[in-house]
C-alpha cells in the first residue's frame, strides 16, 4: 500500500508553497488509494513553537486535506512531532558512531563561511575537522561543544525521481561530510527525516525541488542504517511574480492573507491550474482533482505566480 506524508516545518503560517506540497502529496497518495501521515517537523523548537503547529493543523483541515495518521488521528508510529522523537535519532546516531563514521566538528559558522565560495548556496564542507587527532579533539572540546558530521565516501549516489527523473551526486565532491547534529545538540534534518520516513513506513515522499540535492545524502543514510528508501517526487518551486523564490516573508502568499480573499476550493483549484493539471482553474475540493491529476502534467520548471492570484 502507498504511504505518503505531509512533513511541514511550522516556522510560520502555511504559505502557497506548503499548500502546493500538501496538495500534491495528498493527490499522489490518494490517487493510488494510499494513506497519508502528518508529521510535524519541529526539531528547531525556537523557530517552531507549538502554536504554529496547531495553526498549521487547522489550516490543513480548512483546506480539506485529510490524513490517516498523525496529530489528532493517532496511529501506530507516533509520536508525530519530531521534537518528541529525539531518542530515535540518538539511537541511529549511535549506530553510525559504532561504525566510526561520525566525527566531531569544531568549525564555527564564520570559518565554514570563509572556506566556501560565496556564490555556493550549499557549500561543500572541506573536511577541516575530519583528520583531527584524539588529542586535538580533546583540546578543542574544552572551548567549544562540537557538531557531529558523517564521513561521506567518494562515491556517486543516484536515483530516479518519479517526477524529474535521474539525479546523482558524488557525496564527497558535491557535498562533503554533512551534519548529523548541531553543536547545540539539535539533530539535523537529514538524519531525522530518514529515521522518520523509514519508521513510519513511507513508500513515497513528495516535496519541493529545493530538497532534490538532499536526497543523495538521505540515500546514503538509508544504506548505512539498512533501511529501504521510498520513491521520491520533487515538484517545481513556486516563484514570486518577479522570479524570486517565494518565502515566508511574502505576506500575500501566507494563508492569513489568502483566507481573507478566497475559499479553500478556489485556492486549490487555482493552485492545481498553476501546477498544470486543472486547466479550467475552477474551484474544487482536493478529491475533485483526483481524476485530472497526474505527475506527467506537472511542469518540471519552476512556476512563476501571476501578479494577482485571483481576479
Ligand atoms: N520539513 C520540510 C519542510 O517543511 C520538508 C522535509 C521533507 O519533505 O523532506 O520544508
Amino acid at each position: 500500500m502507498t504511504v505518503g506524508r505531509f512533513a511541514p516545518s511550522p516556522s510560520g503560517r502555511i504559505h502557497l508553497g506548503n499548500i502546493l506540497c500538501c496538495l500534491l502529496a495528498w493527490l499522489s497518495a490518494r490517487k493510488k488509494e494510499g494513506k497519508l501521515v502528518l508529521r510535524i517537523e519541529d526539531l528547531d523548537a525556537a523557530r517552531c513553537p507549538m502554536r504554529h503547529a496547531e495553526q498549521m493543523i487547522e489550516d490543513l483541515r480548512w483546506l480539506g486535506l485529510d490524513w490517516d495518521e498523525g496529530p489528532g488521528s493517532g496511529g501506530p508510529d507516533g509520536p508525530y512531532f519530531q521534537s518528541q522523537r529525539t531518542a530515535l535519532y540518538q539511537a541511529a546516531l549511535e549506530r553510525l558512531e559504532a561504525r566510526d563514521l561520525v566525527y566531531p566538528c569544531f568549525c564555527t559558522r564564520a570559518e565554514l563561511h570563509a572556506a566556501s565560495a560565496p556564490h555556493r548556496r550549499d557549500a561543500v564542507y572541506p573536511g577541516t575537522c575530519r583528520g583531527l587527532t584524539p588529542a586535538q579533539r580533546a583540546e578543542r572540546a574544552v572551548r567549544r561543544s562540537p557538531a557531529l558530521r558523517l564521513r561521506v565516501p567518494d562515491k556517486e549516489f543516484s536515483f530516479i525521481d518519479g517526477h524529474v527523473g535521474y539525479y546523482a551526486e558524488n557525496l564527497e565532491r558535491d557535498c562533503g561530510d554533512f551534519l548529523l547534529r548541531r553543536s547545540d545538540g539539535m539533530f539535523a534534518y537529514q538524519l531525522a527525516v530518514v529515521v522518520d520516513d523509514a519508521a513510519m513506513g513511507m513508500t513515497e515522499v513528495v516535496r519541493g525541488a529545493d530538497l532534490l540535492s538532499s536526497t543523495p545524502r538521505q540515500l546514503y543514510l538509508y544504506q548505512l542504517l539498512g533501511l529501504t528508501p521510498p520513491e521520491f517526487f520533487h515538484f517545481p518551486l513556486l516563484l514570486a511574480p518577479d522570479g524570486r523564490r517565494l518565502s515566508k516573508r511574502d505576506a500575500d502568499a501566507g494563508l492569513d492573507s489568502l483566507q481573507g480573499q478566497t475559499s479553500a476550493e478556489a485556492l486549490l483549484g487555482r493552485l492545481a491550474q498553476l501546477a498544470g493539471f486543472h486547466p479550467s482553474g475552477e474551484p474544487s475540493t482536493a478529491a475533485g482533482l483526483l481524476e485530472e491529476f497526474s505527475w506527467e502534467k506537472v511542469p518540471r520548471k519552476d512556476i512563476r505566480l501571476p501578479e494577482r492570484l485571483f481576479e
